[in-house]
């Protein structure tokens, strides 16, 4: 810090308060955690100045031998942890990570095909008509996907992203009964859609998917199935989620963050069966420019981690204190989207402690609790004020809390909810935004996380 602070101080004094912050609060933001120093260390250094458009072997720039060495590593370790026959290191985030996937799949499915009707071998060897041709091609696709207030995510081909630029997109849901997925409807709705690509994963559905079972509706409607594991990356990697329930058997091609219950750095990364590998080792330069090496060589330090026997007991904690936590509420009368959980995370429904989730947020927030508002099935408040709050227990786990610090996290989360009231608004109704909080239980709250 003192490095940093002699060219521009209050950079160095912002990390240093992110440090205060990240320790005396409790982080239970479910996409987060906390990086080892291993990790952390290898993205502060000189391959940060590197630029190695291209592949392993095979780059735009002079010198990238070192480049070569940690990204080979990288997908190696990627390989070995997931147990597929292909992955690729290079995207920067999750995001990267999907426009790469959904690419490669256009490639290898319309591209491809295009090509080889013209008799051409790349794309600039196409006349322009052939080329007006299949750019209207590329644009006339379809992806199904998980809808966002079932817990999907906004890069599955949602208007506000690329994706639902890219894509026309269908979505499903949940049954409105039991807030589970319904196969039944999925398949429904892939029957009559027809999409090229169906999605699956999420970024706030409290369980298991049956990869095994998607995969079955994608083959029976002709689909590419991608599973976007960003989430719970850390719960295959840890061998949490087996059999039906590892999205890497069973997907065409398997996207993901790096940094989320899988503890390395922010960045993506994906994998794929043979049929895509070519598609995908395209990404740069179809999606990407030069890559990170510094976050690759950390992805590759990640990975190691991750292969170490004591992954798999974090992976087995990260689960095991969801469920704690889930109880811990639930018992104290809590409402949980799904009735509980079965992976890392546990989605709260606020309603009924008359809040939004915005203000719920924001009180936990008051009192050193560290969540997300998130939109529940059917959301009454939408996606900006919300009803529901996204619990997640990666990084505490890492911080080692076990299933009595959970217990108590919980109770600290009901006392706070139990104590904030919203405030009437002016033209006498209730504010979605605003709340008071009962004189000293932020403080009280604060002094309690202290203890954990
Ligand atoms: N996919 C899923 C399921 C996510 O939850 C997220 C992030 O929240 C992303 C993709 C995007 O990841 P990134 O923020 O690294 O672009």
């Amino acid at each position: 810090l003192a490095v940093i602070g002699a060219v521009e101080p209050r950079v160095a004094a912002a990390i240093g308060q992110e440090l205060t912050d990240q320790r005396e609060s409790l982080k239970l933001i479910a996409s987060e955690n906390y990086a080892s120093p291993a990790v952390l260390l290898t993205m502060g250094n000189w391959f940060s100045d590197k630029y190695a458009e291209g592949t392993v072997g095979h780059r735009f720039y002079a010198g990238c031998q070192n480049v070569d060495t940690v990204e080979s590593l990288a997908a190696e370790h990627a390989r070995e942890l997931f147990g597929a026959p292909y992955a690729y290191v290079q995207p920067h985030s999750g995001i990267d990570a999907n426009l790469v996937a959904f690419w490669a799949v256009l490639a290898q499915r319309v591209e491809l095909p295009a090509l080889e009707k013209a008799g051409a071998k790349h794309v600039n060897d196409l006349t322009d008509a052939d080329w007006a041709t299949l750019r209207r091609a590329l644009g006339d696709q379809r992806m199904l996907g998980m809808s966002l207030d079932a817990g999907g995510h906004l890069t599955h081909g949602f208007r506000p992203n690329i994706s639902g630029k890219m894509f026309e997109q269908s979505s499903y849901g949940t049954d409105p009964a039991t807030e589970l997925l319904d196969y039944d409807a999925v398949r429904a709705r892939a029957r009559e859609f027809k999409p090229l690509i169906m999605m699956a994963g999420y970024s706030a559905y409290p369980r298991r998917v049956n990869f095994a079972t998607m995969r079955e509706i994608a083959d029976e409607v002709g689909a590419t199935f991608v599973v976007d594991m960003a989430h719970f990356a850390g719960l295959v990697a840890g061998k949490v989620l087996t059999g039906d329930f590892d999205p890497v058997p069973h997907a065409h091609v398997v996207t993901s963050t790096s940094h989320k219950s899988l503890r390395g750095p922010r960045g993506g990364f994906v994998l794929a069966q043979p049929e895509f590998a070519d598609a995908v080792d395209r990404g740069c330069p179809m999606v990407l420019g030069g890559p990170l090496p510094h976050v690759m060589a950390a992805k590759a330090v990640a990975f190691a981690e991750a292969r170490q026997p004591s992954f798999a007991g974090y992976a087995q904690a990260v689960a095991d204190n969801a469920q704690s936590l889930a109880e811990g509420l639930s018992s104290r009368g809590a409402r949980l989207v799904t009735g509980g959980t079965d992976n890392h995370l546990v989605l709260l429904d606020v309603t009924a402690f008359g809040l939004t989730g915005r203000q719920a947020e924001s009180a936990l927030l008051d009192a050193g609790i560290v969540t997300n508002r998130n939109a529940i099935p059917s959301d009454p408040n939408g996606a900006w004020y919300t009803s529901g709050v996204r619990l997640g227990t990666p990084a505490l786990t890492t911080r080692g809390f076990g299933a009595a610090e959970f217990d108590r996290t919980a109770e600290l989360i009901v006392d706070v909810l139990k104590g904030a009231t919203p405030t009437a608004t002016r033209d006498g109704g209730v504010s979605k935004a605003k709340y008071v909080l009962t004189d000293g239980l932020a403080d009280r709250t604060r002094a309690a996380t202290a203890e954990l």
